[in-house]
């Protein structure tokens, strides 16, 4: 095979090789990067992982994408380093499992993709002596993630944005006592407001000497851990029948990744693409119309507050349609096939309250907003359809994560995770801004000079 490049879901910039595709981010014509093939993975080979490690099998997999760009040696260190922790497989009844994705050190499931992506900028720009910027914005968990996994390194600087009155305070004080290298920014506005600032400093040819790079799932390099644990949960429970998913959607990157583990032949049934009252996807899927919310909708699933997810475009494109960076829509994709690989619905905040509580209730299962969303997307589609096979729901944050949340729905006082404790006492190191870009601007221009 020859060796996989990437190129832009706007089509019209060059193709990179992943290296590139790592450190720019976006595209030069604000597409995103996206593989032009995908190595394929027999059963076999998916099965004969039903005894490895995780960071064996998350080897295995990357290395069918990074073999000509990462030595073995290199990317065996980096799996190894990146995945240290847990990933609980609960079952829940008879066909029924959750997957926890929140025991990385800051209790999300960004931890899987910022862990690795972090590993690997430093491999690359170690490599040619250089100094980067990392930029993201976050609605929460994608910013703790990224500036943990980056604290502390060498050349690397990093600058989060987040909507200031939408994210915890437990989420807000993972960013911002960390200091050093990490510059944590309040933005006054909403998360959409954060993501339009930071592809605009991409686009910027002003701050091209800054060597802007990106760690939100628009760096493709975001998405290729997520393809693993699709994989690994197959070979746990897989048995070479297919599979259901359910998970839970706000920038569709976990979605993403599991659509690609499908292109490399896993067997999945169907996603269940659950998302919280910005539902502007299941509309789509019903109306072959789409429309971003603007502003997105406030829920209490908080890291899902998108009106219009990023890696759509991406979605768009693997189904032969063609999506641009505001959302219109030029050709439209395969709607039949994607109705075939997908199901998608709208969990109202209440319901997903009513989920809480009817899932503790009833199998002593402890769920956050986010987890909710997704198990109550499972319990629609399978009172739709019914199946014999296996079904995973992805919990995706540390119930500890919503302490109040969980008191009030089922009276319950979560234990909280080492990683989270004593963050009340620390000092913040956080910088308020209005969403104005050319402030935004001059302050990206005055501190790295
Ligand atoms: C980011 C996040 C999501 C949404 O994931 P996407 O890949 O953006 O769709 C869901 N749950 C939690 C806890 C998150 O942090």
């Amino acid at each position: 095979m020859s060796k996989i490049m990437y190129y832009s879901t706007n089509f019209n910039s060059e193709l990179v090789n992943f290296r590139e595709a790592i450190l720019q981010g976006q595209a030069p014509d604000k597409g995103l990067y996206i593989p032009n093939k995908f190595p394929s993975i027999f059963l076999d080979e998916i099965l004969s992982m039903k005894n490895m490690t995780y960071a064996e099998i998350a080897f295995i997999v990357t290395n069918k994408f990074l073999k000509e760009e990462i030595p073995e040696k290199e990317l065996k260190r980096i799996t190894d380093e990146a995945y240290n922790f847990d990933i609980p497989l609960e079952k829940v009844d008879e066909n029924n499992y959750v997957m926890r994705l929140s025991q990385g050190p800051t209790a999300s499931f960004k931890d899987f993709a910022a862990r690795m992506l972090g590993r690997i900028i430093q491999f690359f720009i170690k490599e040619e002596d250089k100094e980067i910027i990392i930029l993201t914005a976050t609605s929460g968990d994608t910013g703790s993630a990224v500036a943990n996994a980056f604290y502390g390194l060498e050349n690397i600087d990093v600058v989060v944005l987040f909507p200031k009155n939408e994210v915890t305070n437990r989420q807000r004080k993972q960013m911002t006592t960390l200091g050093k290298n990490v510059t944590s920014i309040a933005v006054n506005g909403k998360f959409d407001d954060c993501q339009a600032m930071v592809k605009r400093a991409f686009a910027d040819s002003d701050l091209k000497h800054l060597n802007l790079s990106s760690a939100n799932s628009i760096n493709f390099g975001r998405l290729l851990p997520q393809v693993i644990y699709y994989f690994y949960v197959y070979s746990r429970l897989g048995n070479g029948k297919k599979i259901i998913f359910s998970v839970p959607c706000g920038n569709f990157g976990n979605l993403t990744g599991g659509l690609i583990a499908k292109r490399m032949g896993l067997p999945v049934e169907k996603f269940v693409v659950a998302v919280n009252e910005n539902n502007e996807f299941p509309i789509f899927l019903e109306s072959g119309k789409y429309k971003p919310i603007r502003p997105s909708k406030v829920c209490i699933s908080n890291a899902m507050n998108v009106g219009h997810p990023s890696n759509l475009a991406r979605i768009v494109t693997m189904y032969g349609g063609r999506m641009d960076e505001k959302g219109i829509i030029h050709k439209l994709p395969d709607m039949d096939l994607i109705r075939k690989d997908m199901f998608s619905v709208s969990i109202s905040d209440e319901k997903t309250r009513e989920t809480i509580k009817n899932a503790y209730e009833k199998y002593k299962l402890i769920l956050e907003p986010h987890g909710a969303v997704a198990w109550a997307g499972l319990e629609d589609f399978l009172s739709k359809e019914k199946t014999s096979l296996i079904c995973v729901s992805l919990e995706t944050a540390d119930p500890a994560k919503f302490p109040k949340e969980l008191e009030r729905t089922i009276n319950i006082k979560p234990e909280i995770p080492e990683s989270l404790k004593g963050l009340e006492n620390k000092e913040e190191y956080v910088l308020n801004l209005d969403k104005d870009y050319n402030k935004f601007k001059t302050f990206l221009i005055e501190s790295f000079k």
